[in-house]
């Protein structure tokens, strides 16, 4: 389909009947938005992973399963035909109970994700039915059949091709009839058919991913604020929308801590060159933020992010002087965990680096401790938690002369951890002590972006 638009709706847009309406409204406002793609809804995701724990017993484990039941059971009750619709959630509720009865035997990843899949399963089943209530031609598509990753449960990797080749034999023909197609974000499955996630707030990747794949002229992901904003609003009430973006620029934000964005999310959009849109589905007439590959605008600063709980290892060893090959061996073992290393610093003796402790759906660190076991090998570790990585992001960043002096000389009462600039012109990055970290935001954004307003 030509102009095709995939529209993707987040948790809180999903939370309830009122807002499940919201959506169907942005949807057939456009007539080019074909394909609908939802998360769970508000809250769900954290209560199935809590049942996949394995940590439940069954007094806590069904008072879970009453709460996942009543999220959806209000929405039923607005929507009508509730015996039928009961029906399908408890049956899906029944899978879900097995799986948490199943996991406090074993926990596994696997288990999580089959298990946490239901809530993108429910709200997407209810959202098409309220498309149907409300007088729309609506069908409810299975992601899995076109979704596929590695068996990486917990956070697969999408493998691209295959999910063309799949799309273009069981989707895109959908798209060519006159029904909305409703799927689900955030899951999908392996070459077994097993189901697979993508990692929390996987469901703006999903959308983009099959943007890519259905040929999509655009991809808007309609949240709770109407765009991208210089930093988040719920820290810092004085952020303003950001009415365009490069896709360089959104990366770097998502990246480094935006959460309005999964970090993934832009890599198929650039790819393409889909551009992709952020609106609030509560408040649609508010506009949004367009992602392109280019803006007019390209000012030094553009915005604030922030990343919390972050790690930093510092290895030394005194045999690093002079020597060669001593940081491939220790990528080489970040690289055999399959950790991606985010900000680097060395020094003649030694080498600091920061992880993110995860984004898998289990919620659990995918720093496991014989990681440092096979470092302490050859080298001196130290480990230190709870720091926050703080990104001021921009253009032309380490070009530009006063950019070290203005972010630093706004924040010298704060004690900065490590440095990272240069690398990119988009950004610079620093570590912070996590309680430090929401003033140290607040003060770059009033004299960054808002003193120059
Ligand atoms: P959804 O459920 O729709 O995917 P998320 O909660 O994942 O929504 O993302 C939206 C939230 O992202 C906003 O409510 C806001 O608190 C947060 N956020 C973080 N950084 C930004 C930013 N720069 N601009 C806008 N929102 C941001
Ligand atoms: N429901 C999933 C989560 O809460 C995916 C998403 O919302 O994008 O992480
Ligand atoms: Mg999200």
């Amino acid at each position: 389909m030509q102009n095709l638009d995939i529209a993707k709706f987040g948790g809180t847009s999903v939370a309830n009947y009122e807002a499940m309406s919201n959506c169907v409204k942005v949807v057939t406002m456009n007539p080019n938005t074909k394909l609908v793609v939802v998360s769970a809804c508000a809250g769900v995701t954290n209560l199935l992973v809590e049942l996949a724990s394995g940590a439940c017993d069954s007094a806590k484990r069904e008072e879970i399963i009453a709460q996942v039941f009543a999220i959806h059971q209000k929405i039923i009750a607005q929507l009508g035909n509730e015996a039928q619709h009961e029906a399908v959630i408890k049956e899906y509720l029944g899978v879900v109970r097995d799986l948490a009865v199943q996991a406090t035997m074993t926990r596994t990843d696997m288990i999580t994700d089959r298990l946490v899949s239901h809530g993108e399963l429910m709200s997407s089943y209810l959202i098409t039915e309220l498309f149907k209530q409300q007088g729309y031609k609506a069908q409810w598509f299975d992601v899995r059949k076109v979704m596929r990753t590695d068996s990486n449960f917990g956070k697969a990797t999408a493998l691209v091709e295959v999910i063309s080749a799949l799309t273009k034999e069981h989707l895109r023909p959908l798209l060519e009839g006159d029904s909305i197609i409703v799927t689900q974000g955030f899951i999908g499955a392996d070459s077994s058919g097993q189901t697979t996630t993508l990692g929390r707030g996987g469901s703006d990747y999903s959308a983009a991913l099959l943007g890519e794949s259905c040929h999509a002229a655009t991809i808007s992901i309609w949240t709770d604020v109407p765009g991208v904003y210089t930093t988040d609003p719920r820290l810092v009430p004085s952020a303003k929308p950001i009415p365009e973006l490069t896709y360089l620029e959104a990366a770097e934000m998502a990246t480094f801590g935006a959460k309005i964005l999964h970090p993934s999310t832009l890599v198929p959009a650039v790819r393409c060159d889909i551009p992709v849109y952020v609106g609030s589905s509560k408040e649609p007439e508010k506009g949004g933020t367009w992602v392109r590959p280019t803006t007019e605008y390209a000012p030094a600063f553009r915005a604030v992010a922030l990343r919390k709980n972050q790690t930093l290892i510092v290895l030394s060893s005194p045999k690093m002087v002079g020597a060669t090959g001593f940081l491939a061996q220790v990528f080489g073992i970040f690289a055999k965990y399959n950790l991606s290393v985010d900000l680097v610093s060395t020094s003649e003796v030694s080498i600091a680096v920061t992880l993110d402790a995860g984004t898998q759906t289990s919620g659990l660190s995918n720093i496991p401790e014989s990681l440092f076991h096979e470092l302490r090998e050859f080298c001196h570790v130290k480990v230190e938690h709870d720091l926050s990585l703080v990104a001021v992001i921009g253009n032309n960043m380490a070009r530009t002369s006063h950019i070290t002096a203005e972010v630093f000389s706004s924040i010298d009462d704060y004690t900065v951890r490590m440095i990272c600039y240069g690398a990119s012109s988009h950004n610079l990055c620093f570590l912070v002590e996590q309680s430090e970290a929401e003033s140290v935001l607040r003060k770059l954004h009033q004299r960054l972006l808002e003193s120059a307003a």
